[in-house]
C-alpha cells in the first residue's frame, strides 16, 4: 500500500515512466552567506551548501547533466530527467544570471521537469514572470519552486538565523502559485527554538499552514548536527539535542496524517552529504532509514490525510496505476 503521495507516483502518472532527479550546481549565492543578509548562514546550514561538487571541479551545466545522466543510464535505462537546482539561493542575485542559467537548460537530452531550490525573499514579480515564461519556452509541464520555510513560527526562524519570515513565504507561496509554478515547501522536524526545540505539535502547526497554502509539495527534513553549521557549535556545548528516530518517526507520522493528501511528498527525511553529519548517528544511514519509516507507518496504519480528507484510506492516487 502507498500510504503518501510520493514524487514518483505523480511523475510516473504524469509521464508514463520513471524521471530521475539530476542536481546541477550552477554557482549561486545565499544572501543569509554572502552578506547581503549576513555571513552567519541558517544555524543547521552546511556552509559549504548541499550541491554535487561538479562545478567546483569545472564542469559547465551541460556537462554536470551529461555526468549524471549516464550514470542513470546505465544504471537504470532511465530516459526522462528532473534538472535540479540544488546549491544555495538559485534566484539570488540579478535577474540576467538567473535567465543566463535557465539558458543552458534548453536542449539538454531528456530534459522532462524543472525543480529550483531557493528562499522565499529572493523572488520577485519579475522573477517569478522568468520563471513562467522559461518554463513554458521549455516545454515543462511543470516547474517545482522548492522554498524553505522550516518553521512556522517567526521565533524560531529568528532563532535559526532564517532571515525571513513567515509571511514572507506565504507572500511567495501565492505569487509563485498565481504564474502556475508548482510551490514545494522545505520543513525541518526538531529545529532549535527560543525555549529549546520544536516539537511535534509545532511541525503540525507548520503543516496547517502549507494546507491553507498554494502549496504543491512537501519536502520533511529531520534537523540533524552539519560539520561546520552553527548548529554544531551549539550542540558541542550541549545546547542542542537532536531528536531520537522513535521521537522523528512520531513527529512524521502525526504530520502526514495532518498533510492534505493533494500535497505531493518530496521527501520523509534529510540525507547528509558523505562527511557531514556529527549527529544524531541514525540519520545517516538512508536505507535503515527508510525502512524504519516504511515499517512504523505500516505498524501504525498511518496514511497522508487520514486526519485530513482522506478518511477512509489512500486514495487511488498515491498509486502510480
Ligand atoms: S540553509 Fe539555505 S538559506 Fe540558509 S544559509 Fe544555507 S543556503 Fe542559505
Amino acid at each position: 500500500m502507498n500510504r503518501t503521495f510520493a514524487l514518483s507516483a505523480h511523475l510516473l502518472r504524469r509521464f508514463g515512466e520513471p524521471v530521475r532527479k539530476i542536481p546541477l550546481d550552477a554557482g549561486f549565492s545565499c544572501p543569509n552567506r554572502d552578506g547581503t543578509i549576513s555571513r552567519a548562514g541558517c544555524l543547521f546550514c552546511n556552509p559549504d551548501g548541499s550541491g554535487s561538487g561538479l562545478l567546483r571541479r569545472g564542469l559547465s551545466l551541460a556537462e554536470q547533466w551529461a555526468f549524471w545522466r549516464d550514470i542513470h543510464q546505465k544504471k537504470r535505462r532511465a530516459r526522462l530527467f528532473t534538472a535540479y537546482l540544488q546549491s544555495f539561493s538559485n534566484t539570488h542575485g540579478p535577474i540576467e544570471k538567473l535567465a543566463g542559467t535557465l539558458d543552458q537548460l534548453a536542449g539538454l537530452p531528456g530534459l522532462a521537469a524543472l525543480s529550483i531550490g531557493t528562499r522565499p525573499d529572493c523572488l520577485d514579480e519579475a522573477k517569478l514572470d522568468l520563471l513562467a515564461a522559461r518554463r513554458d519556452a521549455l516545454g515543462l509541464p511543470e516547474l517545482f519552486l522548492e522554498l524553505g520555510l522550516q518553521s512556522a513560527s517567526d521565533a524560531t526562524l529568528a532563532r535559526i538565523n532564517r532571515g525571513h519570515t513567515v509571511a514572507d513565504f506565504a507572500a511567495a507561496a501565492r505569487a509563485a502559485a498565481d504564474r502556475g509554478l508548482t510551490v514545494v515547501a522545505h520543513v525541518m522536524a526538531g529545529l532549535p527554538a527560543p525555549y529549546g526545540r520544536e516539537g511535534g505539535a509545532e511541525l503540525l502547526t507548520t503543516v496547517d499552514l502549507l494546507n491553507a497554502l498554494p502549496v504543491g509539495g512537501i519536502k520533511f527534513h529531520n534537523t540533524y548536527v552539519c560539520r561546520g553549521a552553527g548548529l554544531a557549535r551549539l550542540f558541542e556545548r550541549g545546547g542542542y539535542v537532536p531528536l531520537t528516530l522513535d521521537e522523528y518517526l512520531d513527529q512524521l507520522s502525526a504530520a502526514l496524517m495532518r498533510l492534505s493528501p493533494r500535497v505531493v511528498v518530496h521527501r520523509l527525511n534529510a540525507n547528509p552529504a558523505t562527511g557531514e553529519l556529527i549527529a544524531p548517528d541514525w540519520a545517516g544511514n538512508m536505507r535503515r532509514l527508510h525502512n524504519r519509516i516504511r515499517d512504523h507507518l505500516d505498524a501504525h496504519d498511518v496514511w497522508q490525510g487520514k486526519e485530513n480528507g482522506a478518511e477512509d484510506g489512500p486514495p487511488e492516487w498515491f498509486s502510480a496505476g
